[in-house]
């Protein structure tokens, strides 16, 4: 059987489709039987349905997505509004090769309703989909902001390749060229890195006392703010915004405790993601902040695997779970789940364990920041090391029983390599500590 899906024209193979009444709802309607299902069309969900077309030649795989597009890249969307690269070369996909996987892809639907007894989801249109495993790389969403005013204004939020088509508009037509930054992560400094060489001065409002607190002390805060500032960044630290109000020239006027009111063009909101589990809750699948899994991205019930944004996944490396929101990381877990739900079906190979250091990179302003592994120390449990000289480069190292978890690293690309390896094949750090201590060594010379 042949489909043209309308409105990517994507061509759907192999789906076999009867007539089916639900009980519950008063139309009937073709349900669709698959081998494998996945939910979310991102990178984690389309690796992993080539992965297991690589390793399973006949299985009908689907993607179920609730986006209106084929896989484009979120990481190239910041270069798409700086007007570095054209729209279309942030697609990394064509409905041709989806056709020549035979993975049928469904855009612009969503899945309501998982049975896990029947193997089943139901989705928005009312399509009934039937699985023998289940993927779930539903990804997440940026947390919602709202301050009195907030909801009647165009505030920008930046995830999706319609988010940075509003941005660019956003961009082109504000009013005033200045903007307020609301957050100060990863996506915080993707705003900046935008909006600087638009001409806008910035105001980025955070909630901490420095950029990347506590993750930075404050020299490594400082060493971000200060080069900001010197290329037209204003922090505004531990400070909220109460209210904001539209004016008639598209102004919009800022109201941030403890400061006085002022006008900006625009303001952008970064402030994390969050992981909606709500169509996962109450099923006997296990979660917490995402969608636990074992070591092989296996989740608490038999046939359902999770990969990517989604996923808290047991670490085999840090021996703790981890939650992880970057691009390597929804790759690798999608390959992985994808050799591991082949596997589970075709009972051909064996199932493969996802070990994998996670980073995250950004060069903002010509300044390269890496974060590596595990830098989170909420328990206070870790040894951490920094070192620096001042001007050039920042490293954070993060050490728990003598072992690196995880490492920052401004200016410092170069060590990456070195500091994954100590992190993945655990290696006691004891005898390197002299050269981690030392703003002049070399790591890859010292440590190799
Ligand atoms: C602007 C931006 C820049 C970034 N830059 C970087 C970077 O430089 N480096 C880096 O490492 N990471 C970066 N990231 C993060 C990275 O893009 C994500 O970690 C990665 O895309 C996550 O992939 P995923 O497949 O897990 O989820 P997603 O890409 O979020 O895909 C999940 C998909 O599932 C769909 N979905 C959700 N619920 C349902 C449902 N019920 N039914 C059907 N479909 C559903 C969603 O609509 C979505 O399309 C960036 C993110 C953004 C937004």
């Amino acid at each position: 059987m042949l489909f043209i899906y309308h409105p990517l024209h994507v061509i759907l193979h192999n789906i076999s489709a009867k007539s089916y009444t639900l009980t519950s709802k008063n139309y009937s309607m073709a349900d669709i039987h698959t081998d494998y299902l996945i939910i979310g069309g991102g990178i984690a969900g389309t690796t992993a349905a080539e992965t297991i077309r690589e390793h399973d030649g006949e299985g009908l795989i689907a993607i179920l997505t609730k986006e209106d597009q084929v896989l484009y890249s979120r990481v190239m969307l910041p270069e798409y509004i700086e007007g570095r690269i054209h729209r279309e070369n942030v697609f990394l996909r064509t409905a041709e090769d989806y056709a020549k996987n035979r993975i049928n892809l469904f855009v612009s639907d969503e899945a309501i309703v998982i049975d896990v007894v029947r193997k089943i989801v139901e989705t928005q249109k009312g399509k009934i989909i039937y699985f023998k495993k289940l993927l779930l790389a539903s990804g997440g969403t940026p947390k919602p902001w709202h301050v009195p005013g907030s909801d009647s204004l165009p505030i920008i939020r930046f995830q999706t390749i319609n988010d940075a088509d509003a941005f660019r508009k956003q961009i082109s037509y504000a009013p005033l060229k200045e903007a307020v930054v609301v957050g100060g992560g990863f996506i915080g400094l993707e705003y900046i890195n935008t909006l600087l060489p638009h001409g806008f001065t910035v105001h980025c409002f955070l909630q901490e006392s420095g950029y990347w607190h506590p993750y930075m002390d404050e020299t490594g805060s400082q060493f971000i703010e200060r080069y900001l500032m010197e290329r037209g960044v204003i922090f505004h630290h531990e400070r909220e915004i109460i209210s904001l109000a539209g004016n008639e020239d598209g102004t919009i006027n800022v109201q941030a405790r403890g400061e006085q009111a002022f006008i900006t063009g625009l303001v952008a909101v970064g402030i994390g993601i969050m992981r909606d589990l709500t169509l996962f809750t109450g099923l006997g699948i296990e979660v917490n902040r995402g969608i636990k899994t074992n070591s092989y991205l296996e989740a608490s019930v038999p046939d359902i695997w999770v990969a990517g944004d989604i996923a808290e996944y047991y670490d085999g490396i840090l021996e703790k779970y981890m939650l992880i929101g970057n691009w390597n990381n929804a790759f690798m877990q999608g390959y992985v789940a994808g050799i591991n739900m082949a596997a589970s079906l075709t009972g051909t190979e064996k199932k493969k364990e996802f070990r994998h250091v996670a980073s995250y990179a950004i060069d903002i302003q010509k300044m390269h920041v890496t974060f590596l592994g595990d830098i989170d120390d909420e328990a206070h449990e870790k040894e951490i090391i920094t070192r620096t000289d001042d001007k050039t480069y920042y490293e954070r190292f993060f050490i728990k029983n003598d072992f690196l978890t995880g490492a920052i690293m401004i200016n410092k690309f170069e060590d990456k390599t070195v500091l994954e390896r100590l992190i993945r094949d655990k290696v006691s750090v004891t005898p390197y500590r002299p050269y981690l201590t030392n703003p002049r060594a070399s790591l890859k010379e010292s440590i190799g």
